[in-house]
Order: structure tokens, then sequence, then C-alpha cells
């Protein structure tokens, strides 16, 4: 199958116009002629990344966030982003970047946390596109409710567990309870910054400035903090179903899909002076 094949495949997936318009998606290095080889999907490029897909014999990488975002102004390799796009370059390798058009699907990160978390989806936070009949179809943060009423430290509790992330934290009350939730991994300024009352009782998220932070305690909002690392990462091996499905629906060629095993957070969380195992 040729990569352009594949960005195709994709838009099936996840529509490349619900992209927003500041984000950078689709095919960041490479050639829509060459045939893609086997898959490797991260949340990022890096080093490790690049050296798993060597070892792989991967020669695509699909990957949440884009490795070419702020314009390059030259490839000059004393920089780390540069220095990657390098050496993709040099290993013939491609690179096809899904980001905001994968969070706005139902069935992408923000419903993984929520099928993790056993929470029935009913809608979005805001909607972007609505079908025929004026349904939601796509949209920012998904809406749910949790199986019980759950005081809020226990559900940051079950959310670092259900998403392995050790430190979850939370914003307002820990005995307040909550069972409508509104999911939106990564950054969740923007879930804030759109939230009406009412639309759910509480915001799981991946992480919010202090600034975002303070906000949301004063507007009554509480808020679990996941990490934006682990509220993202572990969507990769639900688009490596998704592609499976479609590749077995829509395609007669069969593709090698690996998700990433190596890659690590950028940060370290520390309890009590050790290291917290995450
Ligand atoms: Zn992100």
């Amino acid at each position: 199958m040729k990569i352009s094949e594949l960005v195709d495949l994709l838009d099936g997936i996840a529509p490349w116009r619900l992209a927003d318009e500041w984000d950078n998606v689709g095919l960041q290095v490479g050639s829509p002629d060459r045939p893609t080889g086997k898959l490797l999907l991260a949340l990022e490029v890096s080093p490790a990344v690049l050296t798993e897909a060597k070892a792989l014999g991967a020669r695509t990488l699909i990957t949440h966030h884009p490795l070419i975002f702020d314009p390059l102004e030259n490839l000059r390799e004393t920089t780390p982003i540069a220095a990657l796009v390098a050496q993709m370059i040099r290993e013939g390798m491609n690179l096809i970047v899904m980001h905001t058009n994968f969070d706005y699907i139902a069935e992408g990160p923000n419903g993984e946390i929520a099928g993790r978390l056993e929470i029935v989806p009913r809608g979005f936070l805001a909607e972007k596109e609505k079908d025929a009949k004026g349904k939601g179809l796509y949209g920012l943060g998904l809406v749910g409710d949790l199986a019980f009423d759950t005081p809020l430290g226990q559900l940051a509790e079950s959310v670092g567990r259900a998403l392995g992330s050790a430190r979850a934290s939370f914003v307002g009350p820990a005995g307040q309870r909550v069972k409508r939730v509104a999911i939106c991994s990564g950054a969740g300024g923007e879930a804030l910054r759109r939230w009406e009352p009412g639309v759910a009782q509480a915001l799981i998220t991946g992480e919010l400035t202090h600034h975002q932070c303070v906000m949301a305690r004063d507007r009554g909002i509480p808020v679990v903090l996941a990490g934006h690392f682990e509220s993202e990462v572990v969507a990769m091996s639900r688009l490596a179903t998704l592609l499976r499905k479609t590749l077995r629906e829509k395609s007669t060629d069969r593709i090698e899909i690996h998700v990433s095993k190596d890659e690590a957070p950028p940060v370290t969380r520390v309890a009590a002076g050790r290291e917290a195992a995450s």
C-alpha cells in the first residue's frame, strides 16, 4: 500500500477536515508514492521511537503530536526537531500525524478513556459537526456517565489506575460526588473555556496550567488531571485497532502495525522524595 492510500484510509477513521486551523496534521515527512512498509504508532517522534522503529523495521510512523508544528527555518541538525526530521529523511522514513482530527472523534483518545472507566458516552462538550438528524457526530470533549456517583478524590484514583498514571491529581473538594463527566484528553484549557454550567459535574483531562486550575476551582468546576502523556498515549493502541478494522474492510493489503512500547513521558514524578512507579 502507498502512503497516499494509507492517508485516505485514515481520513475514514478521523477526517482530516476536522483538524483545527492552528494544527498541522497529515503527511509531514516522506513521499505519498512510497510504500508504507510496517507501521509504528506512537504519541510523538523521539530518538527512542526512531530506534524502536529501526529495530522493528518500520518505515512509517503515525503519531498523535505533530513533529513539525512551528515553521522550520532550516534543517540544521543543531535543534532536536531538525535532527529528528533529518534522521527520518536519511533513513527513508515517513511520518503521518493524526492530532486534533483524532481528538474530535468519539472513538478517539476520549473514547479510550471512557472505555477504561466504563463511562457510557452521551454526547460532546462542544459539537463540531452534526449528522443529518442534528445529532453530534464529532466534537470537543466526550460527555458521559459513570456507573455510580463517585467522590472526586476516588474518581482521580480510578483515573490514575485506568491510565497507569501513578500521580493523577484533582481540583475541587475530595468528597464532592460526580456522575456525569466530560473527558478531554491532553491539554484541557479549551474544554474549560467552552464549559457551560450543567454540561457535566466534572472534567477529566490531561493537564491544566496553575492559573487554569485556580479558575476551575473558583468557578466550581471539579477537575481530574491524569497527566498529558498518560491521557493520550493509551489512545495509540485504539488507533491501531481502528486501523486494523479499516484495513480488513477496505483493503486487501495486509500491513504489520506496531504500537510503541519504548516511549516514556518527559516528566518523572516523585513521591516523598522517591521515584513514583508510573
Ligand atoms: Zn497532546
